[in-house]
């Protein structure tokens, strides 16, 4: 069976891959991106982008990443929309496997993963999702027009998902765990003066409730009192961070506690020679496209140098 050879191969496609790959394009690293299961990543899931430098009157997240798409395309960067379910990095050229079953020899890997939504980990999330429940207010906030919902969470997330559904729905109560926000003064702001937005305090979401028809409402614990009490809703958003997507390198590739990669120094190498990191999957403090932007252009470089001074003899 022929197996293809890869010169640099990038597993993601958010703005880390994608800056990854327009640097590598243009050093002539022929890059071949692997889409994943979320093209475009995070952003494609998120509001307007009003921080990404060079975007004065703000940007749709999706118009973004497809920007991005075309110019890494440009300089003959080859995208494909499969996932990688298999990596072996214990030799170079590494042994990798696409969702299709093909079998790649890459010389070089540049990790864009990103990191993925957290769930609370109740049964009824699992039973109601896309019924009733969501993480993400852009993409379903939608079907809720006019109707009553909550968030849960204190982050930014929580407190821009709580923001952007109070446009569209009746009424927002977010559910914070604690008696304070973890969110930016600015952010907590905004939820502050939206006469939309009720936040309820020392609240511990026990289970969602609903029936056949999806979610109808939320049962709430206080956490210095004990109570519970149900809310009346049609929607529940999550918005308690994100795990990153690591599992696939978990055995192989050094992580921190949390699970992100850890890179060396201020590089973007992992412990394995040849295999970089970049973007949200090694980044548990900034998590912002511009950061990722900015460590996908450190890996190509880094990978670049590593390609010329470790050759692969044909
Ligand atoms: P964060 O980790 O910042 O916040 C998670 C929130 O969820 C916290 O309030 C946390 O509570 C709460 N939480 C966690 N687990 C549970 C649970 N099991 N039950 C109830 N609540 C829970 O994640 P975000 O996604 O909000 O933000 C991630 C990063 O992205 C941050 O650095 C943020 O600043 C940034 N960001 C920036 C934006 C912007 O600038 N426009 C927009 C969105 C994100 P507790 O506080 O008690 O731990």
């Amino acid at each position: 069976m022929n197996t293809e050879k890869i010169k640099c191969l990038i597993i993601g496609s958010g703005p880390a891959g994608y800056t990854a790959a327009i640097y590598a394009a243009r050093a002539d690293l022929n890059p071949v991106v692997f889409e994943g299961m979320q093209a475009g990543g995070q952003l494609t899931i998120t509001t307007e982008i009003e921080n990404f430098p060079g975007y004065p009157e703000g940007v749709a997240g999706t118009e973004m990443m497809s920007q991005l798409k075309a110019q890494a395309e440009r300089f003959g960067t080859e995208v494909r929309p499969e996932s990688i379910t298999k990596a072996d990095f214990s030799h170079r050229p590494f042994a990798i496997e696409t969702e299709s079953g093909a079998n790649i020899l890459a010389e070089s890997v540049i990790i864009a993963t990103g990191a993925s939504a957290r769930w609370l980990g109740l049964e009824s999330e699992q039973k109601f999702m896309g019924q009733g429940v969501s993480a993400c207010a852009t993409c379903d906030g939608f079907f809720y027009k006019n109707q009553v919902v909550a968030v849960i969470g204190g982050g930014d997330t929580a407190c821009e998902e709580a923001s952007y559904l109070s446009k569209i729905c009746k009424k927002v109560y977010l559910v914070v765990r604690r008696d304070e926000l973890r969110a930016s003064k600015a952010m907590q702001e905004r939820v502050f003066a939206n006469e939309k937005i009720e936040v309820l305090w020392n609240s511990k979401p026990n289970e969602i409730l609903g029936d056949a028809d999806g979610v109808n409402g939320l049962r709430i614990e206080n956490s210095k009192s004990g109570e519970t009490k149900d809310i009346e809703l049609m929607g529940v958003f999550l918005a308690i961070g994100h795990k990153p997507n690591t599992d696939l390198f978990k055995e192989q590739i050094e992580l921190d506690a949390q699970g992100y990669i850890k890179t060396l120094d201020k590089s973007s190498k992992t412990n394995i020679e040849g295999v970089f990191a970049a973007g949200d999957v090694m980044d548990p403090s900034y998590r912002q496209a511009i950061v990722a932007a900015g460590s996908g252009c450190k890996a190509a470089m880094d990978c670049e140098r590593f390609l010329i001074e470790n050759p692969i003899a044909e």
